[in-house]
């Protein structure tokens, strides 16, 4: 597991746009992901480096590379991530609460340019956030 200050390293040498991602590649099924939830508009599966002892991303299957570059013609869609982060949070028994996270951009510390949600529980959360 990375330290904190090793993940914000990594997001601030991300790259932001242009070339498919590593969730791409998970969406099209050539590389293997722990998948916990998939219909026709998303992929709900484990973090391969757990913030928590239950840690998913929620992803649209089309690469809208970070949040703020979603419109309006993405507001159902968001919607639904939402609903699916909720839902399988629930099939995993995390009735005591969870954290949702979306990082978005450098500040933001996100590291992975496809929209995702981070849905973390299984412990007490603390706040604010680093
Ligand atoms: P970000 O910092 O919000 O962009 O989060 C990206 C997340 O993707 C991190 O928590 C990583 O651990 C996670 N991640 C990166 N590659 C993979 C993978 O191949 N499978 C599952 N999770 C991944």
């Amino acid at each position: 597991q990375s330290s904190g200050s090793d993940e914000v390293s990594k997001a601030q040498n991300a790259v932001q746009s242009g070339t498919p991602t590593i969730f791409s590649k998970i969406v099209d099924k050539s590389i293997p992901a722990d998948i916990l939830h998939e219909d026709e508009e998303c992929l709900a599966f484990y973090d391969v480096n757990p913030q928590a002892p239950v840690h998913f991303l929620v992803i649209p299957k089309c690469p809208i590379p970070m949040l703020s570059s979603a419109t309006k013609n993405e507001q159902v869609l968001l919607g639904h991530l939402l609903l699916v982060a909720k839902i399988t949070a629930e099939k995993l028994g995390l009735y005591e609460g969870y954290r949702i996270v979306i990082n978005n951009g450098p500040d933001g510390a996100q590291s992975v340019y496809h929209l995702h949600i981070h849905v973390m529980g299984g412990r007490q959360m603390d706040w604010p956030p680093g």
